[in-house]
């Protein structure tokens, strides 16, 4: 075992001390207020920046998951016995548990997810951003009176669903934690949460401590396990009466089948194989700096990462040269390090995948500008999933890189010819989740945008995201929307009510009104 591994190892054990988890096997579930070992087999976790062992911990099982539920529908009970404005200031005040937690939250997740400790850090951050915008929300989910044309009063209100289950993916575990559960419990709901098996701890801490900030106890439940496990269990539980999946495309269609058989509605937030357009009149440097940002960041494993730069014909050459100088730039190195802007890939599965349809694209032709091996200059302890940021021309759209999400740090540049050119490539995909469009032209801005098939579109900007905004994809990238007030409305359901408010009403025999 190398030294950095040995610490990792250690620092790790100590975090999960610090906060409770630490067992013969970690604790590794938080269900009805108690942290609980799972029941099924042993997962075991690797370092991402060493490919090392890190811990073991036990999958969930059924078991546990029923376990959850039932805490979970009590939990809800509780909470819609508050008024909706006691339930806003709960959620505000459960943010004083984390207090004085936050660094070891991004320590403990900068070890196991192998991301920057300075990416980990803006993560946690997100957690209050997302618990203080939907505790805005609490008392604020007016109904509607509809001015129905009969003598009744009839209005809508907004009713939670019950028990809903969340399933997050490993490449943001606290975001993603977060963003589903404060507007779920804002809208009045009990959880059910399984973060991937690779990034258990961090939901788990979250959960606790904002129990321990005053949410009931019950209301959030965490089970950590494997997909086809405890996410099935899940899934297939007849209490949970709604899905929100974060995650690929793969496992988001197995999520909608299983609520499809039960009826049970879902919303998927999957990947994506964004378009970043780049107009020969954009500021060029600018776009190159967002360019850089848009797919090296978080080593391009984001759901909106941009990873086909597509780039007006004249300034092809000068934009990716930039690019591919700008990229053998950055900072590639231990997660644990400060200077570190870009760590490794989180798994071995991820790695392989990269590599090889990096292979793949070269071997159809297309040509690296720079990166595609591993990173020159790591410590020699370093021997995780390490990709250099890379940069690939000579690409042609029907490429199997430029059509499937890679989610590494790979970016596919192509030129185009003029505007309608430009929107045909971009929207040559089954994704559709985010894009960019560079231009100083802001007529043509804002044109190219409104013909993106992509539910998110930057001007002169990438990755500018906020909780108060929608967010969601089209076609493979998913359906329904997470964030802002479509955000919360995807945990509600409108019940509509009926009053008779004639002196003498008679009830009709059949519709009333002349309907049907
Ligand atoms: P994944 O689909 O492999 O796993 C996601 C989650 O689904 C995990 O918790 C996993 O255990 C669970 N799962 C897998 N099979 C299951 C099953 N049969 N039943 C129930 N649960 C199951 O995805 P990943 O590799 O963890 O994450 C990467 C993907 O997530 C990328 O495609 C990325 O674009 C996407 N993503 C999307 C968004 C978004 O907001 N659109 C955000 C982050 C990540």
């Amino acid at each position: 075992m190398t030294v950095l591994s040995q610490h990792a190892r250690e620092q790790l054990a100590d975090l999960l001390a610090r906060f409770g988890l630490a067992s013969v096997t970690p604790l590794s579930n938080w269900i009805d207020g108690h942290l609980l070992e799972g029941e099924g087999e042993e997962i075991t976790l690797i370092n991402p920046a060493t490919g090392e062992t890190l811990v073991s911990y036990r999958d969930a099982g059924s078991a546990l998951i029923e376990h959850a539920t039932q805490a979970a529908a009590r939990g809800q009970r509780q909470w819609m016995a508050l008024t909706a404005s006691e339930r806003g200031r709960r959620m505000n005040a459960a943010l004083g548990g984390l207090k004085g937690h936050e660094e070891a939250l991004a320590q403990l997740e900068s070890i196991v997810a192998g991301k920057p400790i300075r990416d980990c850090r803006a993560e946690v951050s997100k957690v209050r951003e997302m618990f203080e915008y939907y505790a805005g929300w609490c008392d604020k989910q007016h109904g509607e009176v509809i001015p129905v044309p009969t003598s009744h009063l009839n209005y809508v209100r907004h009713v939670p669903y019950g028990v809903v289950g969340q399933i997050t993916p490993w490449n943001a575990p606290m975001f993603t934690c977060a963003w589903q559960l404060a507007p779920a419990i804002a809208a009045g709901n009990g959880v059910v949460l399984k973060p991937s098996e690779l990034t258990p701890f961090s939901s788990v801490v979250i959960a606790k401590l904002l129990e321990n900030g005053g949410l009931p106890q019950g209301l959030i439940n965490i089970v950590n396990g494997l997909g086809k496990t405890t996410g099935a269990a899940l899934t297939e539980h007849p209490w949970i009466s709604k899905l929100v999946f974060v995650g690929s495309p793969q496992s988001g269609r197995l999520i909608a089948e299983a609520g499809a058989r039960r009826l049970v509605p879902s919303v998927l937030e999957l990947g994506g194989k964004s378009a970043n357009i780049v107009f020969a009149d954009a500021r060029l440097e600018e776009a190159v700096a967002g360019a850089q940002a848009a797919i090296f960041a978080a080593a391009g494993q984001s759901c909106v990462a941009g990873s086909r730069l597509l780039v007006e014909r004249s300034v092809f050459e000068v934009v990716t040269t930039r690019l591919a100088r700008a990229a053998e730039q950055i900072q590639v190195g231990l997660p644990g390090d400060e200077a570190t802007r870009m760590g490794p890939l989180q798994n071995r599965h991820q790695f392989e995948q990269v590599m090889r349809m990096i292979d793949a694209a070269v071997e159809s032709g297309a040509r690296l500008l720079t990166g595609g091996c591993r990173p020159l200059g790591l410590p020699e302890e370093a021997q995780g999933y390490f990709i250099a940021p890379t940069v690939l021309v000579d690409v042609t759209p029907d490429m199997e890189i430029a059509q499937q999400e890679v989610f590494g740090p790979v970016v596919v540049a192509m030129a185009f010819n003029d505007e309608a050119h430009a929107i045909r490539l971009a929207n040559e995909t089954r994704f559709g989740l985010a894009g960019a469009v560079w231009s100083q032209d802001v007529a043509r801005a804002h044109r190219v945008a409104g013909q993106l098939r992509a539910g998110t579109v930057w001007i002169n900007s990438y990755k500018a995201i906020s909780v108060m905004s929608p967010f969601g994809g089209f076609g493979d990238s998913g359906f329904g929307r997470s964030s802002g007030l479509d955000g919360l409305r995807e945990y509600s359901v409108p019940q509509s009510v009926w009053v008779e408010t004639a002196p003498e009403a008679s009830v009709a025999f059949g519709y009333g009104s002349g309907v049907g």
